[in-house]
C-alpha cells in the first residue's frame, strides 16, 4: 500500500520495457527506478528526509516522475505545483508548507527564485539543466539536478514509508477561495489508483495489453498524479507531453496508435474545434476519460461524431485522491452524469442536517472511503468543516438516479441565490451552449441590491459569430423560467481558467461585478 512499491513491482515485471516516451527519449522502468534512487540519495545527502516537504514545479517531463518517486523514497512529502502559477502563488505554497527544497527547471528558475527569496529559510533549488547560477539570487541556494544525481548512488534508500504516512500535499487551485493544502497518504493514493485499475481490468479483461497512453494531464494536478500511479500498476507506457497542444496530441495518437487517454473538457473542446486534427490518422482512438470539470453534453455528442470515440465522464476532487465516480466502458453512458461510484468508495446525498435524501433529490455530496484525505495541512478549521463523522463534505450539490448514477448539479459556492430562489448555473450553461454562436459560457451571480444576486452570462462567441446580448436573452427567455433568465450578458475574448482548464469563477465574478455594476 505504498507508492514506492509500485515502481519496484513494475520493474520486476517489465524492467526493460519502456515506461515513458518524451521527445526523442525513451526511458525504461529500470532507468526510472535507477534515477529515482539516485535523486533520493542526493536529497538525503542534503539533509532532506522524513516528513520534509519538497516542491516539484515543472511542466510534464521525465524528471517529474523521477522527482515524485525520489522524494517519497527519501521519506519526504511531495508538493506538486503547476508550473503556470504566478511567483506570488508559488511563494504562498512554499511558505505555507515550509518547503525545504524545490525541484524545477532552468526555464522556471526566475519565477521560483522570486517566490523563494521572500522566505526566512529559503529552500534549496535543484534545477534541471541549470545553465548559470544567478548571482543576483545568492540568498537562495541553487544546484544542478543532473549533477547531483550523477554524484549519488543508485542503491535503494533504506527508508520505507508506512501506508498512513503523508505522500503528497496538494494545494487546490483556489477556484473558490484561498488554496488549501490537501494532505494525502500513501494509502489514500494507492487505494484510488487500485480502484481505477480494477475498473479498467473489469472493462478490458486482465489479459488485454494495457498498451500506451498519453500523459497530457498536468502531473502536478491530482488527476495527473494518480494517472501516473495507475500506469505503474498496469505496466502501461506513456507518451509524455509538456503541455496540451493539438498537433502534438494528434501526432502521439497517430504514432503510438493510442486507444485511450485521460483529459479535461477544455482539451476535448480544443480537439473538436481545431481543423488541424484532420491532418492525422486518429482512427485508433476508442475513448477518452474526462474529469476535473463538467463536460457539456454537447461536447460529448460532438466528440463522438467527429472521432467515433466515446467520452467517459468521471468526477473527483483532490480530497478524494481524486476519483469518486466514473462511467464504465461497455455500460450505458448517461450524458450529464458522472457515472457510478468506484469500488470501495461510498457516497451519500445529504440534506442540510447530514441525513441521506431520497433518489432524485438534490443535496450535498458526501464521500467516504480509504481514498479520503485526513485533512488540510495546518488548517484545522477547514479540516473540521470538511470532515464530519468520517464523511468528506465535498461542497458539490448532486443527485442520484434509480440506477445509482451520480449527477453533479453544481458547486455549492457557485449557486446563485436570486430573490430567494436557488439557481444552478450549470443548467443555464448547458442551455446557452446550445446556441449556435456560443463557444464557451460561464453563468455567475453578481451582487444586486434588489434581488440579492443577479444572473449574468459571460460568453465567448465562436469565431466570426455576431450574436449580441439581445440575441442571447431572447434565446434564454424562450426556453427558461423568467426568474432564471440572465439579466445581462457580458462578452469576453476568453474565460479565465486554471492549469487544467477549469473556469475560475471567483475571479470572473470579481471582474464582471465591476463591469455590470
Ligand atoms: P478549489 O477546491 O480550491 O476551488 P479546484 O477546483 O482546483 O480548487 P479540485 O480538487 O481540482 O480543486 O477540483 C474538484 C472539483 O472539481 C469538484 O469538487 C467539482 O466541483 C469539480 N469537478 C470535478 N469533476 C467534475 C465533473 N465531472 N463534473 C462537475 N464538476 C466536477
Amino acid at each position: 500500500m505504498i507508492l514506492t512499491d509500485l515502481l519496484e513491482n513494475n520493474v520486476e515485471q517489465f524492467g526493460e520495457y519502456p515506461f515513458l516516451f518524451y521527445r526523442d527519449k525513451a526511458l525504461s522502468n529500470r532507468d526510472l527506478l535507477d534515477a529515482a534512487n539516485r535523486l533520493a540519495a542526493a536529497l538525503k545527502q542534503r539533509g532532506i528526509g522524513a516528513g520534509d516537504r519538497v516542491m516539484v514545479c515543472m511542466p510534464n517531463c521525465p524528471e517529474v516522475f523521477i522527482a515524485y518517486q525520489a522524494i517519497m523514497r527519501a521519506g519526504a512529502i511531495v508538493l506538486p505545483v503547476m508550473f503556470v502559477l504566478h511567483p506570488r502563488e508559488i511563494g504562498f505554497i512554499a511558505r505555507a508548507s515550509e518547503a525545504s527544497a524545490v525541484i524545477t527547471s532552468q526555464l522556471l528558475l526566475g519565477n521560483v527564485v522570486e517566490a523563494a527569496q521572500e522566505m526566512d529559510q529559503p529552500p534549496l533549488l535543484l534545477v534541471s539543466g541549470l545553465e548559470d547560477h544567478p548571482a543576483a539570487f545568492d540568498k537562495v541556494p541553487v544546484e544542478d539536478l543532473q549533477s547531483a544525481m550523477v554524484a549519488a548512488t543508485p542503491d535503494k534508500p533504506g527508508i520505507t514509508p508506512k501506508p498512513d504516512d503523508l505522500a503528497v500535499i496538494l494545494y487546490t487551485s483556489g477556484t473558490t477561495g484561498q488554496p488549501k493544502g490537501v494532505m494525502l497518504t500513501h494509502r489514500n493514493l494507492y487505494s484510488n489508483a487500485a480502484a481505477a485499475v480494477t475498473l479498467a481490468e473489469e472493462e478490458e479483461g486482465e489479459d488485454e495489453e494495457p498498451g500506451t497512453t498519453l500523459g497530457v494531464l498536468p502531473l502536478a494536478h491530482i488527476y495527473g498524479f494518480t494517472m501516473a500511479n495507475t500506469l505503474f500498476m498496469r505496466g502501461s507506457s506513456v507518451v509524455v507531453l509538456p503541455k496540451f497542444e493539438v498537433r502534438a496530441v494528434c501526432l502521439a495518437i497517430q504514432e503510438h496508435r493510442i486507444k485511450r487517454f485521460s483529459a479535461v473538457p477544455a482539451m476535448l473542446y480544443a480537439l473538436i474545434t481545431d481543423p488541424a486534427t484532420a491532418d492525422y490518422d486518429l482512427s485508433s482512438l476508442e475513448s477518452v476519460g474526462s474529469g476535473s470539470a463538467p463536460c457539456p453534453v454537447t461536447l460529448i455528442e460532438a466528440f463522438r461524431k467527429r472521432f467515433n470515440a466515446d467520452i467517459y465522464e468521471g468526477y473527483g476532487l483532490s480530497e478524494a485522491a481524486p476519483a469518486v465516480s466514473a462511467h464504465r466502458r461497455g455500460e450505458t453512458i448517461k450524458p450529464g452524469s458522472v457515472g457510478r461510484p468506484l469500488p470501495g468508495v461510498e457516497i451519500r446525498i445529504a440534506g442540510p442536517d447530514g441525513d441521506p435524501l431520497a433518489t432524485g433529490d438534490i443535496g450535498e455530496l458526501l464521500v467516504r472511503g480509504e481514498n479520503i484525505t485526513p485533512g488540510y495541512y495546518r488548517n484545522e478549521e477547514a479540516t473540521l468543516a470538511a470532515l464530519k463523522d468520517g464523511w468528506l463534505h465535498t461542497g458539490d450539490m448532486a443527485k442520484l438516479d434509480e440506477e445509482g448514477y451520480l449527477y453533479i448539479v453544481d458547486r455549492k459556492k457557485d449557486l446563485i441565490l436570486r430573490g430567494g430562489f436557488n439557481i444552478y448555473p450549470r443548467d443555464l450553461e448547458d442551455l446557452i451552449l446550445q446556441h449556435p454562436d456560443v463557444a464557451e459560457v460561464a453563468v455567475i451571480g453578481v451582487p444586486s441590491d434588489r434581488m440579492g444576486e443577479e444572473v449574468v452570462a459571460v460568453i465567448v462567441r465562436k469565431p466570426d459569430a455576431v450574436v449580441d446580448e439581445a440575441g442571447i436573452l431572447d434565446f434564454c427567455q424562450e426556453r427558461l423560467a423568467n426568474y432564471k433568465t440572465p439579466r445581462s450578458v457580458v462578452f469576453l475574448e476568453a474565460l479565465p481558467r486554471n492549469g487544467v482548464g477549469k473556469i475560475l469563477k471567483k475571479s470572473l465574478r470579481e471582474e464582471v461585478a465591476e463591469q455590470v455594476s
